[in-house]
């Protein structure tokens, strides 16, 4: 019988990894440009650090997470977001004592037990970046530029931001209790899940995608109204260094993560170019938890992005086809097969990308397959050629070819590389 994947694992085929690589490399090439180091962090952790970080009342926890027993019998848990493992990892090996400051980005699988539907699958994966140590709006700001220069590398554009402020210790609880008195008197009007978690999580009542539940809280009070001074000296701020540096945003009162340790900043780039809005990247702010998570009270300010759907979406743009390789060589008779051999794995030390057969196909066959794999070049050997010291090379588009001495083909293949 034959052994399928996983139901909502999927494999990425050498033909659809092309925008991976490329969303990947500009990840990179961005986010090293704002100072940011690669961290790598374990799929699997212990389950409470998911519980205590992302919450027992959120769905992700308390329904979404590949949890299971090892076999000592201790709890553990496929990651079902970046920021907990980064955060332990920061605590774990005290980091903050070198230097608090720290700007981290990772990438790579994460698991959610979801119902699998497009661009949603149960190991999806992410690019997310934490910046560690400041409180300042300025570093807010920074990520958000940065992400808003991520999106222009990839050629993603339209994307729109939405952008919210949770408060703090102080003012949020003061905001819960006026949006939990609203609430109460909607009550009837709300799905069974929003009445189910009201009490102990009201503000993600304003998360709740039911249409029953929007109508609901049309006229609930905004945050934004609730905050206290330095929550909103603080936004005031992000929202000016936004606008000097020309990054358009909507303001989004009902915008609440569905993870407890947010605060203050956060926010949400979305599209619609898939037809209904969906979120590309999100995240925030979340200054209690490295001391949630036993560290000492640092801030912290992060976002991941949803590589899936973007890689979606730049697929609808365009279509990058991968190139075949350089060259091609085509033999003839065992002597020029050995001789292929050695002169293949020259020029692949010098960078170029190079196919040869291994068995003896006819000419023709080998040119066949030359065409097939997209090769720009081929090189064409038998046994006259290795008597001349000199190959024959085709240009596979213009269809031209020349013979070449074997000394000057190394030079004339990087020639063309370069081209
Ligand atoms: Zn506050
Ligand atoms: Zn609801």
């Amino acid at each position: 019988m034959r052994i399928t994947a996983i139901k909502g694992f999927s494999d990425i085929l050498p033909e659809a990894v092309e925008p991976w690589q490329f969303v990947e490399g500009k990840a990179r090439q961005v986010f090293s440009s704002y100072n940011f180091s690669e961290i790598r962090i374990p799929i699997l952790e212990k389950t409470e650090l998911f519980s205590r970080s992302i919450g027992e009342t959120t769905d992700i926890v308390e329904k979404e997470m590949y949890t299971f027993t090892d076999r000592d019998g201790s709890m553990l848990t496929l990651r079902p977001e970046g920021t907990a493992g980064v955060v332990r990892a920061y605590v774990e090996s005290e980091m903050y004592k070198t230097e608090p400051v720290r700007k981290l980005y990772y990438m790579g699988p994460m698991f959610r037990r979801e119902r699998p539907q497009k661009g949603r699958m149960r190991q999806f994966h992410q690019i997310g970046a934490e910046a560690l140590g400041r409180a300042d709006p300025f570093i807010d700001a920074e990520m958000l530029l940065m992400l808003r220069d991520f999106f222009a590398a990839v050629g993603l554009d339209g994307a729109t931001l939405e952008l919210n402020s949770l408060g703090c210790a102080e003012c949020r609880p003061r905001y819960r209790e006026k949006l939990l008195a609203f609430l109460r008197q909607k009550e009837h009007l709300l799905c069974a899940n929003c009445r189910r978690r009201m009490e102990r999580n009201p503000l993600r009542v304003l998360d709740c995608k039911e249409p029953g539940c929007i109508e609901a809280t049309r006229e609930a009070p905004s945050i934004l109204e609730s905050l206290c001074a330095e929550c909103r000296d603080h936004f005031d701020l992000v929202k000016r260094l936004l606008a000097e540096t020309n990054v358009a945003y909507v303001l989004n009162s009902r915008l609440v993560r569905g993870l407890d340790y947010y605060s203050r900043t956060t926010f949400e780039w979305t599209s619609d170019q898939l037809g209904s809005q969906n979120t590309v990247a999100a995240g925030g702010r979340y200054d209690g938890l490295v001391e949630e998570l036993g560290g000492p009270s640092i801030p912290g300010v992060g976002f991941a992005i949803g590589i899936e759907r973007l890689t979606l979406l730049l697929r609808e743009k365009e279509t990058n086809q991968p190139a075949g390789p350089s060259v091609y060589v085509v033999w003839v008779g065992t002597p020029a097969r050995d001789w292929a051999f050695g002169a293949v794995n020259r020029l692949r030390r010098q960078g170029l990308v190079v196919e040869m057969e291994g068995e003896a196909k006819s000419l023709k066959s080998q040119m066949r397959r030359a065409d097939k794999l997209k090769a720009r070049s081929v090189l064409i050997v038998g046994d006259d050629e290795l008597q001349k010291g000199r190959a024959v090379l085709r240009d596979m588009a213009s269809k031209q070819q020349a013979e070449i001495a074997f000394d000057n083909i190394e030079a004339e293949l990087l020639s063309r590389k370069a081209n």
